[in-house]
């Protein structure tokens, strides 16, 4: 008898929500999840560049947002494919797949860079062909074909997808196809900038034709409109921590684009004219600037069905390998990635409503410092080279006391070592005994913290410390290596795949591990949360927000400061 005027009242409530026409999004579901991933932004360098910073870009988020001052990548190789497809899934590399940026297919017996596929062409418009011999983060790979089919499970662009129907329009944006092709997940559409072509490309995995507002904003060839001019400082030097110290020995001097402002960027038909672009501030403002055309285009958070937008702001990254974290360039880059924020979130609340989306953003790995300038600190860092490692004096003896004529190390590709599987079986050792024991050797070099083996790792063999936990979330047994190699904290493989570059992520360390992690959506107070979460939290924090299922390996837990007021 109670419990009538309850129901009563219950079944108003559903009327006057029917009636409202929100039915299936609701009237607080967000229209646009809007996932922004800045390559290789360290959890400390946005507040470390905060000065001159506008009011609308990282300020807001800060201001208003849901901030985690303590977010980690908890998987040992910290490479983008990784940290994003980690983003994207809300799971671990052993599970997701994508355990380094390339990884040597041992039935191909060739590398693999992680996203390419044969099946599925860069589609050509207008005479498109991604010469990727061009980027040298792209040399490893030995197709011009793309797809996210190596991507094992399911991503919270795809569950948006599956939750929300045929409506719902789903995107992935980057410079770098890996940084656009693991968002987008296989439900949504990859778009990234070639530099062979200066435009933004897909592949047949995703169409066979270009909409016609990429046709217009190809058409347009806004990357030749830096031609000529140079990457200058943004604000005054008084705004700048680095203002005194440009010209650092340890930059890397590319030569015509050098290491002091202004920066160059040359003709628009010289051969590394689009690199230095993707190498400055200009790289993102071209990808906010494509994005912007996406969203309008596409229609994007134009009705009551949740759409979903990822984009990876790749310039962070290149900066930071050629310049380091700590110098004028990495600190300018950033108020000018300020600005270009700012200007995203002025659009989206224009044509939106910035009360109708919900922005998440994070990184997909940290960043170390370069050795030259931690020396002028007293800390003690190195490159480690190793190209010579299979001629070292210890691995020749184990050469000698197994009967290998030839070389026992096959191949060191970042982070793994793999042997020589041909020698192992014509010989016909215990691989888990010679894995134990070149590892030991290696163990024992100068620079290596740890080497650990493969088989070691899966049979319970290597005690449980905070590195071998993170070696493990990183080991999937179709793609990984025989040894994991772990450097000692500031030591590192200066090589950006096949390059020689100023530093280099990938390590388990804090400064590789440590990235912001910060929501912004309807109805949320702004809070600054100290404890320690991991990033794998983020896909199923999305997907409790929106009230779906999480990613089909999400392995994460919703984080409660987002989904409380
Ligand atoms: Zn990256």
């Amino acid at each position: 008898m109670q419990s009538t005027p309850f129901l009563f009242f219950l079944s108003v409530i559903w009327f006057l929500s029917g009636t409202t026409g929100m039915a299936q999004a609701g009237p607080d579901r967000p229209r646009l999840v809007l996932q922004i991933t800045v390559d290789q932004l360290r959890g400390d360098l946005i507040e470390r560049y905060s000065k001159g910073f506008g009011e609308g870009g990282f300020r807001y988020l800060l201001d208003n947002g849901v901030v985690y001052t303590n977010a980690h990548h908890r998987h040992a190789n910290t490479e983008t494919i990784v940290g994003h497809t980690t983003l994207a899934t809300g799971t671990d590399p052993a599970v997701h797949g994508m355990v380094a940026n390339v990884w040597f297919d041992r039935k191909a017996g060739a590398l693999r860079y992680n996203v390419q596929d044969e099946r599925f062409r860069i589609l050509g418009a207008g005479g498109v062909d991604a010469d990727t011999e061009i980027d040298p983060t792209q040399k490893a790979a030995t197709t011009d074909g793309r797809s996210p089919a190596a991507i094992a499970t399911s991503t919270i662009s795809d569950e948006i997808a599956l939750a929300f129907g045929p409506a719902a329009k789903v995107f992935g944006v980057s410079v770098k196809d890996r940084g656009a092709i693991s968002m987008a997940g296989h439900a949504g559409k990859a778009y990234w900038f070639s530099k062979s072509t200066s435009t933004f490309v897909t592949s047949t995995f995703y169409g066979n034709s270009y909409p016609d507002w990429i046709k217009a904003w190809n058409g347009a060839n806004k990357p030749a409109r830096y031609a000529g001019s140079s990457w200058k400082l943004l604000l005054p030097p008084e705004n700048y921590a680095f203002a005194g110290a440009d010209d650092q020995p340890w930059e890397t001097d590319f030569a015509g684009f050098g290491r002091v402002f202004p920066h160059p960027f040359g003709k628009s038909d010289s051969k590394y004219y689009s690199t230095f672009l993707t190498l400055s501030p200009a790289g993102d403002e071209l990808t906010l600037d494509f994005a912007k055309s996406l969203i309008e285009g596409e229609s994007v958070g134009a009705d009551e069905v949740t759409d979903y937008l990822a984009i990876s702001f790749s310039s962070t990254d290149y900066i930071g390998h050629f310049f380091g974290p700590s110098s004028l360039e990495s600190e300018d880059n950033i108020k000018r990635l300020d600005r270009t924020l700012a200007d995203l979130f002025a659009y989206i609340d224009a044509r939106i409503g910035l009360d109708r989306t919900l922005i998440v953003l994070s990184a997909d790995h940290g960043a170390p410092e370069v050795p030259g300038y931690l020396a002028t600190l007293g800390i003690e860092a190195k490159y480690f080279n190793f190209a010579d490692i299979d001629r070292q004096p210890a691995i020749d003896a184990l050469k000698l006391e197994f009967g290998a004529a030839e070389e026992l190390i096959e191949k060191f590709s970042q982070p793994y070592v793999y042997l020589n599987t041909k020698v192992i079986q014509e010989r016909g050792l215990d691989r888990a005994l010679v894995e134990a024991r070149v590892a030991g050797e290696l163990s024992k070099m100068p620079g290596i913290a740890y080497a650990i083996s493969s088989t070691a790792l899966r049979t319970g063999g290597v005690a449980s410390t905070s590195v071998s936990t993170a070696i493990l979330a990183n080991f999937n047994p179709d793609r990984s290596g025989d040894i994991y190699i772990v450097f000692e904290p500031h030591w590192f493989v200066a090589d950006l795949e096949g390059l020689q570059v100023a530093s280099a992520h990938g390590s388990p360390w804090v400064y590789d591990t440590h990235v912001p992690v910060i929501f912004k959506g309807p109805g949320m107070a702004p809070k600054r949360i100290s404890r320690r979460i991991e990033t794998v939290d983020l896909a199923p924090t999305i997907a409790a927000f929106l009230r779906i299922k999480p990613p089909s390996g999400s392995r994460g837990t919703p984080l409660v400061e987002v989904l409380s007021d």
